[in-house]
């Protein structure tokens, strides 16, 4: 349509990757723990679980089948049947070598953790996905709501901005322009 529709198309498909994963996936290989990154789910009473690329591939597919090819562009995924935050190892790493990570970097891995540990809450609050579907937009907002405290919480003191506000889809109320 316009540029305009394609610009939110395009961040649509960007946010979107960020989700939900809800059967159990086959056996893994190279999958392990972060106690780095437990410091900020513990209290989600959510796990951790980084994944190597192909276990992550494998564990993506599984999910969505329509996005093989695209596995690396998909950045966490919140397995509610066993409350466990997934990441790919490469988002593991970057948070657990914060100090030398790029700050783009950091910043991007913990809002993803934002955005799965709210559909942890949503588990929580409304039974999600049985009673009421997760939340994608509210999930972006908690990426975005949570990403001092979880900063704190992984005891990153490096100063780092939340990413940029079109990353995620959560609605910005702002004053109208003035023409
Ligand atoms: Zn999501």
């Amino acid at each position: 349509m316009s540029r305009v529709g394609l610009r939110i198309g395009r961040i649509g498909f960007l946010a979107a990757l960020v989700c939900v994963l809800g059967f159990p996936a086959s056996a893994q290989g190279a999958v392990r723990s972060s106690s780095f990154v437990e410091h900020a789910t513990a209290r989600y009473r959510a796990t951790t679980s980084c994944y190597d690329r192909p276990d992550w591939a494998a564990l993506v597919r599984s999910g969505y089948p329509n996005l093989r090819g695209h596995e690396t562009e998909v950045y966490g995924l919140w397995r509610y049947e066993i409350r466990q935050v997934a990441l790919p190892a490469r988002g593991c790493t970057a948070l657990e070598r914060w100090r030398a990570a790029p700050a783009a970097s950091v910043s991007l891995w913990i809002f993803v953790l934002g955005h799965e540990l709210t559909h942890a809450e949503q588990s929580d609050l409304y039974n999600a996905p049985w009673s009421r579907p997760f939340d994608e937009v509210e999930a972006d907002c908690g990426g975005f709501a949570k990403f001092a405290r979880l900063k704190f919480d992984l005891g990153i003191t490096r100063r780092l901005p939340p990413p940029p506000r079109y990353f995620g889809r959560c609605p910005l109320k702002q004053a109208k322009p003035r023409r």
